[in-house]
């Protein structure tokens, strides 16, 4: 049977069909259970079927559900900028929202650029970013990432933005520690900068936690604080694309938060409609935004469905239902515990190299010997073998193994709803137990006949 993953005739698509998912758990039409501990791409961020949001859908679709962005503006979207405003830090205080964290990323590097063309400066039309690092899927957002599978096709489309090694502490580069290491990874951008000169840089993007493609590789204390200060010195702004860590996955609500450090511009998208609705944004701080209002005043972006008031109010009554239910406060505690179990499994099984991440974002790798962190051959597929167990055993990984060098090429992300409960994290560690159990039993760690 030709399998793929477009919608023709049901029978033939990849996956299972899902009937309807309630809290953490999805089932689908036979009746299986999947306990969704990625929150799908770490989207559904307070579970399934959250009445309170459907509520709110509806109650806006009685209203109206779209108007133009350049014609109209409405009250969901600008009850929604309002909130954004309050809950993010620093001066980020305006909103330019989309559909999708491709868009968003996009979106940041436009403005970004236009804030230099504001203050008279054309030059400045490179975005640096990392390897590993994901910013999207379309042609601007692939061209900042240094994500290499999924750049691969494309290379012929895509800009030649620069980057630069991430701070991947397990297997670092240049064979050093933090904090004696001085941050040498990070010191590297103000190489690439020297060379290519400031003049030519609009911005620097980096997710604060690399997601997609790395399994949460989580940075060092100060590392980006020396990031900023070769940012600032060197006029470049600071992109942080938390479009996977914004919105509380990690505990405050940007991740960015961990690090004490403003972002000049934020990406968000994923957890801001909880997957209820497709909504996405570029928050730009005041300091940014001034020249822009001095200048053209508008920014040159947007969709047809750019704020549509539907996605509006659903990103709101999440917001609302994440603040009111104190979710966040309870992150920190369901972090602990969970990272807890997870060093008990890593005891037992000799192939989870490394645990890593904060809060709700958990990254694991996975390497033939613990000790000198051999990776398994990509032919082994391991990645893919596990997330096929797993889902045997009624529960949803998310595979995070993008590969640099060829090497890191087997990494998943726990990402589970942040509503998860204590007794949900039981049931999810017993069943990545029992997964890695059968995985081992069925030998499956060994490269296919
Ligand atoms: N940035 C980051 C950090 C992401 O994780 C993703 C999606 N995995 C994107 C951007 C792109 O978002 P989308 O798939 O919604 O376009």
């Amino acid at each position: 049977m030709t399998q793929t993953n477009l919608i023709k005739p049901m029978l033939e698509t990849l996956y299972p069909v899902i009937d309807y998912g309630k809290g953490v758990y999805l089932y689908d039409k036979t009746g299986k259970e999947y306990l969704d501990a990625s929150s799908g791409a770490i989207t559904a961020n307070i579970g399934h079927g959250v009445e309170e949001i459907i509520e709110a859908m509806h109650e806006q679709a009685k209203r109206v559900s779209f108007v133009y962005r350049s014609q109209f503006t409405s009250e969901a979207a600008e009850n929604l900028a309002k909130k954004i405003a309050e809950l993010s830090i620093g001066d980020l205080n305006w909103s330019f929202f989309v559909n999708s964290g491709s868009e968003a990323t996009e979106t940041a590097m436009k403005i970004a650029i236009q804030y230099w063309q504001e203050k008279g400066i054309y030059t400045k039309n490179k975005v640096l970013s990392r390897w590993m690092s994901y910013h999207g899927i379309t042609l601007g957002a692939l061209s900042m990432s240094g994500h290499t599978g999924r750049r691969a096709r494309f290379i012929p489309l895509l800009e030649d933005f620069p980057v630069i090694h991430p701070p991947y502490c397990y297997r670092c580069p240049y064979n050093r520690e933090a904090p004696e290491c001085g941050y040498v990874c990070a010191q590297e951008l103000d190489t690439v900068i020297k060379r290519i000169g400031a003049e030519q840089i609009a911005a620097f993007i980096a997710e604060p936690i690399i997601g997609a493609s790395g399994g949460a590789i989580t940075p060092p204390k100060d590392y980006y604080k020396v990031i900023k200060e070769i940012c600032d010195k060197n006029n470049i702004l600071f992109i942080a694309d938390e479009v996977m860590t914004g919105f509380g996955r990690t505990g405050p609500m940007l991740a960015c938060e961990h690090w004490d450090i403003e972002p000049d511009i934020v990406a968000l998208g994923k957890g801001m409609g909880a997957g209820y609705a497709p909504i996405a944004a570029a928050l730009v701080s005041d300091r940014i935004m001034e020249p822009i209002l001095q200048g053209s005043k508008v920014v040159m972006s947007g969709h047809t469905l750019s704020a549509n008031p539907q996605s509006c109010a659903v990103s709101l009554a999440v917001l609302e239902y994440l603040d009111k239910n104190e979710i966040m406060k309870e992150i920190d505690e369901k972090s602990t515990y969970i990272f807890q179990r997870l060093k008990v499994l890593q005891k037992m099984f000799p192939f989870i190299g490394d645990i890593r991440g904060k809060g709700l974002m958990i990254g694991l790798e996975f390497v033939e010997n613990q000790a000198n962190k051999t990776p398994f051959p990509r032919s082994f597929l391991f990645t893919q073998k596990l997330i096929g167990q797993a889902e045997k055993c009624g529960l949803i990984l998310y595979p995070a193994g993008a590969g640099i060098d060829g090497v890191n090429g087997d990494a998943i992300l726990i990402a589970p709803p942040l509503t998860i409960t204590i007794p949900e994290i039981d049931e999810l560690v017993k069943r990545l137990h029992e997964t890695f159990q059968l995985f081992t039993a069925n030998n499956l760690i060994k490269e296919d006949d």
